[in-house]
């Protein structure tokens, strides 16, 4: 359940919201980088060509986004007309030529739910996973991008809190924390349920933009310049969201209860999507539900000790927002 503690929020909270921006700025990769990466872009695609002359190249996750940071890798997807039963094949094949071409540590990972192919790119250093046909990831990195040119307050609250969670060690799904796109998601509800709200709710709008995986209907409204005013009215500061989101996930959200859902703009009952019990390796401790695959649920990873983990970190930041004297500092200490 919730652990509903009203806390006022201290009075000279703004105060850190020029080094929060500063952070911000920070962390947004550079023209140098992006180039690099279009680089590594390129010679992937030369090397992969030979082999499938009519593959396709997708860029997917924080490199597309648009919230990737400096420390981002690389995430492709590649689309080639090929049976689902034949990707392990295809991932041994495409190590193989990559390899070949002389790119790193390359590595086919066939075991894991996705499979891909991991390689470092010799030239810049970014790392790298090349994923086949996986246009659900493709069709949400379309999304989030889009999100993401509303209101420049999403890509703040997002990159920080993404370099909080990777600093506090709460960035690792293979250790029962939560993914990068797990946290972006958790951003937009917020925004979208502030008063007055900071992000509309595409997904409820005349979708402009329909794209079909796997029978499912990934459709939303996209002509997002339309929307450059949408959140004017609310004029909270980084520092006050950040301040709020921690408070949320801290003392407001209801764990026993609420699924959060960017999908439909709202918070939605765990009753009505049946995520009541534990399903498997599903506990359902802390609910995120994918906009599109509607039936995943992002915090399907935190077990019984990590969202303890978890929840302490958000109380732990929520105080330090509250009561510290140089919160951009301790925030962020590494665990
Ligand atoms: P980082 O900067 O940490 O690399 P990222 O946005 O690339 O961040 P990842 O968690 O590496 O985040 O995920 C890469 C992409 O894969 C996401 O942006 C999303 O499109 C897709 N993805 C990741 N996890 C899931 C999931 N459980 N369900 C559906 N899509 C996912
Ligand atoms: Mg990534």
């Amino acid at each position: 359940g919730t652990r509903r503690r009203w806390v006022e929020r201290r009075h000279d909270i703004d105060a850190f919201t020029p080094g929060l921006l500063s952070l911000y700025e920070s962390l947004k990769p550079s023209e140098e980088h992006k180039a690099k990466q279009r680089q590594l872009i390129e010679s992937l695609t030369k090397s992969v060509i030979k082999e499938w002359p009519n593959a396709q190249l997708h860029l997917y996750g924080s490199c597309a986004n648009s919230f990737g940071t400096s420390h981002s890798d690389v995430d492709v997807c590649f689309e080639i007309d090929i049976a689902s039963e034949d990707t392990a094949q295809v991932v041994l094949t495409l190590a193989g030529t990559l390899h070949k071409d002389g790119f790193h540590n390359v590595e086919p990972i066939t075991s894991a739910r996705v499979q891909i192919v991991r390689m470092t790119d010799p030239g810049s250093g970014f790392s790298c996973d090349i994923c086949i046909n996986k246009f659900f990831a493709v069709a949400n990195t379309k999304l989030l991008k889009d999100y993401a040119q509303i209101d420049e307050r999403l890509l703040q609250l997002a990159l920080i809190v993404k370099h909080w969670a990777k600093l506090r060690g709460v960035n690792e799904t293979f250790r029962g924390t939560l993914s990068s796109y797990a946290y972006v998601l958790m951003c937009i509800s917020f925004l979208q349920q502030r008063e007055p709200k900071i992000l509309p709710c595409l997904q409820a709008m005349e979708p402009t933009y329909i794209m079909v995986v796997d029978g499912t209907e990934c459709a939303y409204f996209d002509e997002v310049h339309q929307l450059q005013d949408f959140g004017a009215e609310n004029k909270e500061s980084i520092a006050e969201l950040l301040w709020a989101f921690f408070h949320y996930w801290a003392f407001d959200h209801d764990y026993r209860n609420d699924v959060i859902s960017v999908r439909t703009g709202n918070t939605i009952s765990k009753q009505e999507k049946n995520w009541t019990t534990r399903v498997g390796n599903d506990r359902h401790l802390i609910c995120i539900e994918d906009p599109f695959e509607t039936s995943h649920d992002l915090g399907r990873v935190v077990d019984r000790q990590t969202i303890r983990i978890l929840r302490e970190e958000f109380e732990r930041a929520a105080s330090i927002l509250q009561y510290d004297d140089d919160p951009c500092v301790a925030l962020f200490e590494p665990y």
